[in-house]
């Protein structure tokens, strides 16, 4: 139960309403009171941007910088946990990950720029949803858990159904994700990330998660397949994951496997490349996402 709190606006900057709380409590008691006007500050590398070009409905900004205990990346009881201070970097260069989920590390190593990566938050990538974002095909992939809080309560969500089309979540707007968590791979189990990106440090035009169980005899036991960015959100490919079933993981099957998820996308024409451009680039993410799957299954991480 929290303690209820009065949390004070405390500035005015340039027309928005600033406050920065110093408990999780009294950010959930801001969100309660003005969530459908407010936005959560985080790391800023989406939200700044979206207000430089008047994007959202915002008047209000609440600062969660301020937070205490919630900078960590940690392995607790068969999940790596990451709190919702952590910025890409800490992902990216956490020992823990690498030892136990290196796909994360993968994913945050590659997002946008330095100063993207030193500011944004993990769980603050997979909160906004951009269509685009890499964390939330990761966090569908691996079916993270996303933990949420209000003024009254703490609920979990099931990253492999939090995303429902173009930032759209299962998330309230007068909740706060306090922690993202990913299962810790074991032996036999792989995942793959790969994306396309036209410069580098823009965002991506397309990329492909795989995910791999091997069973004892070698063969595929499980598959997943989730693409970003070519669609309004974390689009799980489940045609393409059963062409993997119960089969002995060769370069065909892969590829096979890889061609069907290709057929299944369904990009659209737009100034970062035509949709037959994006398929064909999909294709090949996605063989190469599932060898390191691949890979690190028959390596035991
Ligand atoms: C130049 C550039 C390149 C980029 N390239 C990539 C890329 O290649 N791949 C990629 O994935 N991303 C990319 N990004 C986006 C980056 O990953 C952001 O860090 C991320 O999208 C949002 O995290 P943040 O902490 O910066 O959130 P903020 O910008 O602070 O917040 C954005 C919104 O997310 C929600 N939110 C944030 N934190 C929480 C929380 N704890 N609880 C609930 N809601 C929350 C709120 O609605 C908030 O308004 C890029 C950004 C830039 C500027």
């Amino acid at each position: 139960m929290l303690i209820p709190v009065a949390p004070q606006w405390e500035t005015d900057v340039q027309g928005l309403k600033y406050a920065n709380p110093e408990t999780v409590e009294e950010a959930c008691t801001l969100l309660r009171d003005h969530g459908e006007d407010a936005a959560i500050l985080s790391g800023g590398q989406s939200l700044l941007p979206m207000l430089r070009q008047r994007v959202g409905s915002y008047d209000k900004v609440i600062d969660i910088n301020g937070l205490p205990d919630l900078e960590y990346v940690r392995e607790t009881d068969g999940e790596i946990r990451i709190g919702c201070l952590s910025r890409h970097v800490d992902v990216a260069s956490s020992s823990v990950v690498e030892e136990h989920c290196p796909i994360l590390a993968d994913v945050a190593a590659e997002i946008g720029d330095v100063q993207v990566r030193n500011r944004g938050t993990f769980c603050g990538a997979v909160a906004h949803a951009d269509p685009s974002g890499d964390p939330p095909v990761v966090a569908t992939l691996l079916d993270a858990t996303i933990v949420a809080r209000n003024a009254d309560e703490k609920r979990t969500l099931s990253g492999s159904s939090f995303y429902h089309g173009f930032y759209e979540t299962d998330l309230s707007k007068d909740e706060l994700v306090t922690e993202v968590r990913f299962p810790v791979l074991s032996a036999g189990e792989g995942a793959g990330f790969e994306k396309y990106e036209p410069t580098e440090g823009a965002y991506p035009v397309a990329t492909v998660g795989a995910y791999l169980s091997l069973a004892d005899d070698g063969r595929i036991e499980n598959a997943t397949l989730v693409t970003g960015a070519l669609e309004a959100g974390p689009t799980p490919m489940d045609d393409a994951a059963e062409v993997l079933e119960d089969r002995e993981p060769t370069d065909d099957v892969l590829t096979e496997a890889a061609e069907q998820l290709g057929e299944d996308t369904m990009p659209v024409d737009d100034f970062e490349g035509s949709a037959a451009f994006k398929t064909n680039i999909s294709k090949k993410l996605a063989k190469d996402a599932l060898q390191t799957a691949l890979d690190r299954a028959e390596n035991e991480r």
